[in-house]
């Protein structure tokens, strides 16, 4: 009895050890890019099925969000205030927040610009150029005079591919062409350089990064998670995906060290299905699971529970198995 009790008190002393650790390194002065796709009324977002819960977020919430994180503390920089504290990273910490969308739904001109602008928010939309491209089901897509009245409004323009399509499967010449011909698309609508990039589908390789680069994009925004640190490759910004079903207080939670942890830990479970299988083969796949009835607890909330109530278990029948040993 005495040996379990040692022991079990040595795992939990080791568990505690490694959570400071792990704080310490999550606490380190960095930036958070969050990352949405589209916004839509509450009462529309109660109707929507299967992946649009994840990806549409209630256009309240989505206030929500960003009031909290003005209240804690956050200042909100631009895709060019990012580039230059890459560059030149000050020497003061600060909590620091990027505002993204990805694919270019017109919700983000109907109601994410006014949200930003009254709360003197600077944000940044990837936006996918073939307006036939299959993106998300529901909601139109960024018009060209839309594009242009958010950049008159503070958006920054991205690229985020022509097809939407996954750009590490590629031929060579598709993925140079994909790359080229989504920023000269944008160029010509808002007649400025289009210098930024986010990942579609947040597939990628290194090869796709060295491309990238040699086209001429500055900052290239994946969908892994973590914090921007100042180390962080300019061609690798990780970001936090924000789903629909997150509440104000679970990102806080998210944002928090065993939060980071947990989310990175979550993401290297979901990145193993599209590897194994290749993404042409896992997108139609993921598409009919979200449709299942298991759609509804294929989001990061649900998942986390899942991973929490898992780590109890093993935790219990580590320390059942111990005391049954001795
Ligand atoms: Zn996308």
């Amino acid at each position: 009895m005495l040996y379990s009790t040692v022991i079990t008190a040595i795992v939990s002393i080791g568990l505690a050890l490694s959570y400071l650790i792990i704080s310490r390194k999550a606490h380190r002065s960095g930036i958070v890019v969050l990352l949405y796709h589209r916004l839509c009324p509450q009462a529309e977002w109660e109707l929507l099925t299967g992946a649009e819960r994840n990806f549409c977020c209630p256009v309240e919430r989505f206030e929500e969000h960003l009031r909290f994180m003005l209240a804690d503390g956050y200042r909100f920089l631009s895709l060019t205030e990012l580039h230059l504290w890459l560059d030149n990273p000050p020497a003061r910490s600060e909590k620091l927040a990027v505002l993204t969308f990805d694919d270019g739904s017109s919700s983000v001109y109907e109601h994410a610009v006014n949200i930003t602008e009254a709360l003197s928010i600077p944000a940044a939309v990837f936006i996918t150029s073939d307006p036939d491209a299959w993106v998300h089901e529901h909601q139109p897509r960024l018009t060209a005079a839309q594009i242009l009245e958010l950049t008159n409004r503070g958006f920054d323009i991205g690229a985020h591919g022509v097809s939407h399509h996954g750009l590490n499967e590629m031929p060579e010449p598709k993925l140079r062409w994909e790359l080229d011909a989504c920023r000269q698309t944008l160029e010509g609508i808002i007649d400025a350089p289009v210098i930024d990039l986010a990942i579609p589908l947040g597939f990628y390789t290194t090869h796709v990064l060295e491309r990238a680069a040699e086209h001429g994009y500055r900052l290239v925004f994946t969908s892994k998670p973590g914090r921007v640190q100042h180390d962080t490759h300019p061609n690798e910004i990780p970001r936090f995906t924000i789903e629909g079903q997150m509440t104000s207080n679970e990102l806080q939670r998210l944002l928090s060290p065993l939060g980071i942890v947990a989310r990175k830990l979550i993401a290297s479970i979901k990145r193993l299905p599209p590897a194994l299988l290749g993404e042409n083969r896992w997108m139609p796949l993921r598409q009919q699971l979200f449709e299942s009835r298991l759609g509804p607890y294929l989001h990061s909330r649900a998942l986390l529970r899942m991973l929490g109530t898992m780590t109890a278990i093993c935790f219990l029948l580590l320390t059942w198995l111990i005391a049954r040993a001795f």
